[in-house]
């Protein structure tokens, strides 16, 4: 049964109530009256206290994919950073990224910004470096993300308007990436509006924790208008130059690892999921695990609708194949087959209902204390 009360548990063991309400006192168990629920651990316990040999479901220790894997430090390579930009809204967030956007559209090419897939690529005008831009994660993605220990991002970018300064989502943006350990690069935008104050956005933010580079600190404040363009050059290279800074290094080759950035059924190609790669060259036919997903690559596509062989790591692409939509945030790694696909998602998934019935048989209890 997946429920089982010490007064069903009796009856299983064979012995009366009151002594095995007994023998759980003798355990330490307080408390506990002959309808208290118990838990496969304590159930497991007692039995053994009894004699009895416990048949265990060893298919349920540890996550047979915990993410990310180690890597080997003899095979790295240098990787282009990966940018989130963050901050108040409508301090300009998505004119940025628009105009990054179309800077990065070569003339005459075909296919325009037509696709959205949550990222895209571009490369700087003057030191031709690429740098990857994810169009602001929602908040819950993100978190998810950090659970886990990892940071999609590289660098933020602290957008805030020169009229307005530092305003309540500037602070929780701020609080994000002291949490993170992630660098940031300030950009103040608006500064073609007359009204512009960005001495005292430098100051407001020196005031609410940020080292800024104008009072001595090292955090770089870029002056930038989204809409004229102005400073925006800038901004690019002060990115490259942090991202040389970090010496961002990943695996080219081997085991395929990366986020899946959101996910959604598309017209003639099914269940689709935006990747950013992290690690790894992935191609058509792998077989990538995501939460409790699967996916054998069908088709890939970049942000700019093209149908692409290999991609690379901090190349985001859109991905066709999935069983069933994976979840932004969840961590994807690439299985040899299908068939070990399928052993960690049944693990994953047992796991799951184990906690939550871990969950309810303490809620179960808990209500049944507070009763007595
Ligand atoms: P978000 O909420 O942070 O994504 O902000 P948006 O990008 O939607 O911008 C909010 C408003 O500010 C829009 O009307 C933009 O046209 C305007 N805006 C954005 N950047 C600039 C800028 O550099 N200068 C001026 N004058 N307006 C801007
Ligand atoms: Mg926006």
């Amino acid at each position: 049964p997946t429920f089982l009360s010490v007064a069903n548990f009796a009856t299983v063991l064979r012995v009366r109530v009151p002594e095995l309400l007994e023998k759980l006192q003798e355990l330490g168990f307080e408390n506990i009256t002959n309808e208290h629920i118990l838990d496969a651990e304590t159930a497991e316990l007692v039995a053994e206290e009894y004699g009895f040999e416990v048949n265990r479901d060893d298919n349920l220790g540890a996550d047979l994919f915990p993410a990310p894997l180690p890597t080997d430090d003899k095979k790295l390579k240098s990787r282009s950073p990966v940018v989130t930009i963050m901050g108040h809204v409508d301090h300009g967030k998505t004119t940025i990224l628009d105009f990054l956007r179309k800077s990065s559209i070569v003339k005459g090419e075909f296919g325009g910004i037509t696709q959205h897939i949550g990222a895209f690529v571009v490369q700087t005008p003057v030191s031709k470096k690429k740098i990857t831009f994810l169009d602001t994660p929602g908040h819950a993605a993100f978190l998810k993300m950090r659970e886990r220990g990892a940071n999609i991002t590289d660098i933020i970018i602290l957008v805030v308007a020169a009229e307005d300064s530092v305003k309540p989502q500037t602070l929780e943006a701020i609080k994000h990436a002291k949490a993170s350990g992630v660098p940031v690069v300030v950009a103040i935008n608006k500064c073609d509006k007359e009204e512009a104050n960005p001495d005292k956005v430098v100051a407001d933010l020196s005031s609410n924790g940020i080292d800024v580079e104008d009072y001595g600190g090292d955090t770089p404040v870029v002056r930038i208008s989204a809409k004229t363009g102005m400073g925006m050059k800038e901004l690019e290279e002060t990115i490259v130059t942090i991202a040389e800074l970090l010496e961002l290094k990943t695996e080219e080759k081997g085991v395929v690892e990366g986020w899946v950035l959101e996910s959604q059924v598309k017209k003639g190609l099914g269940n689709v999921a935006s990747f950013l790669v992290k690690k790894g060259e992935l191609k058509p036919g792998c077989i990538l695990v995501a939460g409790t997903t699967f996916c054998k690559v069908k088709v890939m596509k970049d942000e700019k609708n093209k149908i692409i062989k290999v991609a690379m790591p901090s190349q985001p692409i859109e991905v066709s194949g999935w069983k069933e939509l994976p979840e932004a945030g969840d961590y994807g790694i690439q299985a040899k087959d299908e068939s070990f696909a399928k052993k960690v998602i049944i693990n994953r998934e047992k796991r799951k209902r184990m906690m939550e019935e871990a969950s309810q048989i303490e809620e179960m209890n808990q209500r049944r204390i507070k009763a007595i």
